[in-house]
């Protein structure tokens, strides 16, 4: 008779690394992230935005790789941003958008908005008009010469935002700088995880790695991130496969990841109960 058949000890970490995840994460037992795990974009301009394709070739790019989901999130006209929709082209990108869906059952293009943010923090954009989006991605693409200290409350006003579901660019043109960041990163991470604003990470190849002790970071916070590249013609769609091949080797958890969430789970996330 044996003394030691007990069940093994429940798994403390990610099942590949036994990564020692926060508890408030709720990351364990959850796998890395495969290149199959990423159902869906969320980033992503067309030619109403300087793209290269159309909304109909971009979704049938997406439809052909096996995604459930696309968003589109083309600049809107702003004082920042005088190339971006106005009202207008932003019906018509609707009606269009609402038609393509009609036609392919299975599979969702979300109407997002990719929003530069004022020197404030603000989002120069009306509620009725943000509130009309799936979703709005936030961006801090200027720095405007501003400090650390105020470009850090900038940031954090814009995930505090709650018409923001994500934070744009800040892996890529944050987190692969060399030298000092111009911000208070750990800050920022600490507000969009209780914001419940997911992060974005630079997954173009042709870019500089991401810092992954800040993406981990984002991660032991609890925070969402997405695996992102901007795309802006339908054949970059793919560069995701990069972006989960980089995630898996920094040890991020499938389960942080935004765009490995079926639509159900998604459309929950970018629900903002104050909305
Ligand atoms: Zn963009």
């Amino acid at each position: 008779m044996h003394d030691d058949l007990t069940a093994p000890d429940e798994p403390t970490g990610c099942r590949d690394t036994g990564w020692p995840c926060h508890d408030a994460c709720d990351v364990r037992h959850f796998e890395l992230v495969r290149q199959c795990d990423v159902r869906g974009l969320l980033h992503c301009h067309t030619s109403y935005d300087g793209g290269a394709h159309g909304l109909r070739e971009i979704s049938d790019t997406a439809i052909e790789l096996g995604l459930d989901y696309l968003g589109i999130t083309d600049r809107l006209r702003t004082d920042l941003c005088a190339r971006g929709l106005n009202p207008a082209a932003v019906a018509r990108q609707r009606e269009e958008i609402e038609a393509i869906n009609a036609g392919n059952p299975g599979f969702r293009l979300l109407h997002g908005a990719e929003i530069e943010t004022a020197a404030d923090g603000s989002l120069p954009v009306d509620e009725q008009s943000l509130s009309a989006f799936d979703y709005v991605v936030a961006t801090l693409a200027t720095d405007h010469g501003q400090d650390s200290a105020t470009l850090t409350n900038r940031a954090v006003r814009a995930v505090m935002n709650p018409f923001v579901s994500i934070l744009g660019h800040p892996f890529g043109d944050y987190m692969t700088m060399p030298g000092e960041l111009p911000l208070d990163l750990e800050t920022v991470l600490q507000a969009a995880a209780q914001a419940r604003v997911a992060v974005e990470i630079d997954a173009i190849p042709a870019h500089r790695e991401p810092e992954w002790r800040n993406c981990v970071r984002a991660q032991e916070l609890g925070g969402r991130l997405v695996i992102a590249s901007d795309v802006h013609r339908a054949a970059r769609l793919g560069d995701y496969r990069h972006g989960a091949e980089l995630t898996r080797h920094a040890g991020l958890c499938c389960r942080q990841i935004l765009n490995t969430q079926g639509l159900d789970e998604l459309l929950g996330f970018f629900s903002r109960p104050s909305c």
